[in-house]
């Protein structure tokens, strides 16, 4: 955004939408809400890491590469990854070519750079199979044969013995 020094008045900023506005920096974001409405029409699209960023909608992923608020955002798309479960509010994920989209969670074919890098944060994922064998949890025999049953009811004894031996 071109700024301005207005001598005895302060910095201003030319409002993207009408270069007749010039309006004081502190209060251009303001400004942009209600001028955003007077232009409807205007290929404008706003910044997802900054609120007061109104760039021509073309320019826009070009805009959120160089964005110098990007950086906040990277800390909160790792939020975003590490809580997905948990969050079901509206958040603005970058996709790896750097253009962005608005949605209540990743569209998961949408955020490819996102997934292989963070598995390895992630805790161990909870396997209820793994679970079962580590914990003396009596397991039910179901769909099984006779001999099946026998067999598993064995294995069963087996590894129970092992497990109080283990835990003893
Ligand atoms: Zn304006
Ligand atoms: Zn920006």
């Amino acid at each position: 955004m071109d700024t301005m020094e207005i001598p005895n008045f302060g910095t201003v900023a030319v409002c993207p939408y009408n270069n007749s506005h010039q309006v004081p920096v502190e209060r251009m974001q303001k400004h942009l809400v209600r001028c955003r409405r007077q232009y409807p029409n205007a290929k404008m699209a706003v910044c997802p890491f900054n609120n007061a960023h109104h760039v021509p909608e073309q320019e826009l992923s070009l805009h959120t590469k160089a964005c110098p608020d990007r950086a906040h955002m990277e800390t909160f798309k790792y939020a975003i990854s590490t809580n997905r479960n948990t969050l079901p509010q509206t958040g603005v994920y970058v996709r790896a070519d750097g253009t962005t989209v608005e949605a209540t969670s990743p569209p998961m074919d949408e955020v490819p750079d996102n997934e292989e890098n963070w598995d390895d944060m992630d805790a161990p994922r909870y396997d209820p199979q793994q679970y079962c064998l580590n914990n003396p949890i009596i397991r039910k025999a179901t769909h099984m044969t006779a001999s099946e049953k026998r067999r598993f009811y064995e294995s069963e004894r087996a590894r129970h013995e092992m497990l109080k031996k283990r835990n003893a």
